[in-house]
Formats: C-alpha cells, structure tokens, sequence
C-alpha cells in the first residue's frame, strides 16, 4: 500500500509557511508501515487541487489532504475533492452542532453570517465519514472512492495530528489487514546527535525488522519510535521490552524518558521526587531555561526565582571583536556563569548561572558557545556549550542543554 500526501494552501506555495504536516505524516506512516510515494503541495485553487488529486490517486492507494477546510471563500478543499470526484457536499448535523457548541463555549455569538460561513466547515461529500475535530472547528473527511482511501484534514498541525492519530492512523492499521496486535512505545534521548544514534543502533533500524524503529528529532532531543506486532498483545509487549532493555544498555543516561515526557516535565519529576528548588539567571539565553522549566503543571513547588541580569557588558559577545583577547573572553564569561549560579544557589536548592553567548561572526559558518554552571547545594559543575547556528539557534539549543545538565547533575548526586 502507498500513500500520497497533499498539502493546501496559498501560504505554502507562496513560500510563508514550510510543509511541516508532511514530514509529521511520513514520520508516521513510516512506522505502519506504508511507503509515501509523493508529497505535493499546492495553492488554492480549484484546478490546482484537481490536477494534485489527479496525480496523487495515480500513484497512490491513500491521499492524506491537509488545508483548506476553513470557514473562508479561499477554503475549497471540501469543494475541490467533490467535484473531483463528482460528489455532491452535505451537511453534517453533529459536526454543526459542535461547532456551534465550541462557539457557546468560547463565549462568541454566532451571528448569522458567522453561521453562514461556519456552515462550511461541517460539510463532506458525499458517502464520507466525518473526522470530528476535538481541537478546532474543521471537521475532517475519510472518503473512500474507487478502491482509493481519501482522508482530509484541517492544515493547522495540531488539529491534524489529532485527527492522525485517533482517526487516520487506527484506519489505515485496519486497511492494512493488522489483524495482528501493535504496540507503540517512545524513547526520548537527550545529548548524543541523531547520526550517532544511527550508528549506535544499526542493527535495530533495518526496515524488515519487527520491531520497527525510527528517529524524530526535534532540537537535541531525539525520539525512538518503536513499534512492534505480533499475534498477541503479550508477545508485541515481549518485543518492546527486549528492544528497551538493548536501548537502555546502548544509549544509557542519555535516555530522558520513555513515555514521551520532555526535558522540561523530566527535570520537574526529578526535583519534586529530591523536594529540591530552582532558580536560574540568565544572559545568553534571557530566561528561556526559566521558561521552560515553568511549562510543567505545578512549577510554583520548585521554581523559585528567574533573572535576566543587566550587565555591562553585552549579552552577545563577539569572538572576533575581541580576538587577541578571546581566552579573556571566555575566561570572563565563565566566571559571570560561576557567580550567577551562586547567586541564585542562596536562594534555592539549585542555582544555575548562564553567562553571554560567545559568538563567532563568521557569516559562513556562524556558531555561539556558552558558560554555565550548576551549582546544587555548593557542589558546582561548569560547562561550555558550543553550537552551530545564529543567535537565536544558539540560545534555543543552549536552553535545552542547560535543563539537561540540570537532569545530570540531580541523577549524579542520586547515585
Ligand atoms: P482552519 O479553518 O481551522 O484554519 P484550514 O484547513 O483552513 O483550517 P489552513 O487555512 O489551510 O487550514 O491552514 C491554517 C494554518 O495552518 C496556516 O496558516 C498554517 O499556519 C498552517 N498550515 C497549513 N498547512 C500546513 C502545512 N502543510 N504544514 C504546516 N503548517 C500548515
């Protein structure tokens, strides 16, 4: 079986926004596993759309449309993939009653025009099956036509990944005759590069393997997806477990979880099971590590303080500007990290001090290197962090570094 995936909208050929709804859905599939054959992304327009399902229903059995399902004149997916197949659109009550309801909820009044316009949005043609949307208004279609399976989702990624995984995924699982049970798991890896994790693990990323396997990164952390099947949910659970236990042994303590907790939620488990506090200051990368550290539900328990100081010097300091004096530089930028982290160590359970990005204003190959220390109950450790990129690269990377040598320093003083 192969899947084409075809994604809509003005604002992806006109070069606005980047296609991430393909690459989240090939990642996906991979996993079924079914090959994508195409990715095609097109305007909005009529023609366009008809001549992109022409294609992508030729050289696939599943067309995963994503856009155009709003309640706008230039939303013409609904009516695109009628006529295409010469169907007529017809409404669907529930999907308007929750529209309607999300309207009440929300405290907007549907006005008739509103209603009008909003109309559209549970309209499927005909002989499809509604995709309830649970995170936005657009309801979504599964239409299946001439031995072809059609699936249409709203554009925004974080309505379409919920009708992925809870419609078209369990469909295309069924499709696929699995009348063998699956089972899922996700390790979250911190700290070694996804082409190390590659070689590491070799043997285990072979396509005809069962389990499969497959990488997501995102930022330094990398997801393992793992995915087995078997004739009995006992025996795809047997299969997970003997790859989780070869994983654990491989990649060690660069595992931060395995059920899909970030390093955000990770770091605030392990300072609520130590009832250890934080407080962070920050130069280079301005209180993002603070900002993520208050993501997780509760952070009033262990987050004490954040504070950007205001130095003399620049938060971004450039290596070339001060080249005869760069070992002065760092020198300077890690005793500020120092003197932070111990400022904030007075105040909470555990300081951490980020001194100012050190970058490098090579145009051709820009990269930023960053001193932090963390200092838990007095026991210091100092770091520098070096990554590729512009600034704002830098201080994202930097930011998740920094939480993870948080999560190391509280394991070392566990052990
Ligand atoms: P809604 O009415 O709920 O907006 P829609 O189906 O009309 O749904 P679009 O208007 O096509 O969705 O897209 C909404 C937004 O979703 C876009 O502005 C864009 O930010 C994002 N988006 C759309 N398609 C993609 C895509 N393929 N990859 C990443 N983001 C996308």
């Amino acid at each position: 079986m192969k899947a084409a995936i075809l994604t809509i909208g003005d604002e992806l050929t006109c070069g606005y926004r980047l296609d991430t709804n393909s690459q989240a859905i090939s990642q996906r599939l991979a996993l079924l596993p079914i090959d994508v054959a195409l990715h095609l992304s097109v305007s909005d327009e009529m023609a366009a759309i008809h001549t992109a399902l022409h294609v992508a229903r030729h050289v696939a059995d599943v067309v995963i449309i994503t856009g155009g399902l709003g309640p706008t004149e230039d939303d013409l997916t609904r009516q695109a993939v009628a006529a295409h197949f010469k169907l007529a659109l017809e409404e669907d009550a529930e999907a308007l009653t929750r529209i309607k309801e999300r309207f009440a909820h929300r405290g907007r009044e549907m006005t008739p025009q509103l209603l009008q316009s909003n109309r559209r949005q549970a309209q499927i043609p005909t002989g499809s099956e509604v995709i309830y949307n649970e995170r936005g208004t657009a309801a979504g279609f599964y239409l299946p036509i001439q031995g072809k399976h059609i699936f249409a989702t709203p554009g925004i990624p974080y309505e379409m990944m919920g009708m992925l995984e809870t419609f078209i995924l369990p469909h295309l699982r069924e499709l696929l005759g699995e009348s063998r049970s699956t089972r899922r798991a996700a390790v979250k890896v911190y700290g070694v590069p996804e082409s190390q994790i590659n070689e590491m693990i070799r043997p285990l990323l072979t396509r005809e393997r069962n389990p499969l396997l497959g990488l997501l990164p995102h930022r330094g952390t990398i997801t393992i997806e793992i995915v087995a099947a078997a004739d009995s949910l006992a025996e795809a659970e047997r299969l997970i477990e003997r790859d989780l236990v070869t994983l654990r042994a491989i990649l060690k303590h660069h595992v931060i979880s395995e059920d899909e907790r970030e390093l955000p939620q990770v770091v605030a488990d392990l300072l609520v099971e130590r009832e250890l506090t934080i407080a962070t200051a920050e130069i280079g990368t301005g209180g993002l590590v603070a900002a993520r550290l208050t993501e997780p539900e509760g952070c009033e328990h262990w987050f004490r303080d954040s504070d950007v100081p205001q130095i003399s010097i620049s938060d971004t300091l450039s290596i070339e500007a001060a080249a005869a004096a760069s070992d002065e530089v760092s020198g300077e930028a890690a005793i500020l990290a120092q003197v932070l982290a111990a400022r904030q160590a007075a105040i909470a359970d555990i300081g951490v001090g980020v001194g100012p990005i050190i970058s490098s204003d090579n145009a051709r190959r820009p990269h930023g290197a960053v001193y932090v220390t963390v200092n838990l109950q007095g026991q210091e450790s100092h770091h520098r962090l070096s990554f590729n990129g512009d600034r704002n690269r830098v201080r994202q990377w930097a930011a998740d570094a920094v939480l993870d040598l948080v999560r190391l320093q509280l394991l070392k003083e566990r052990l």
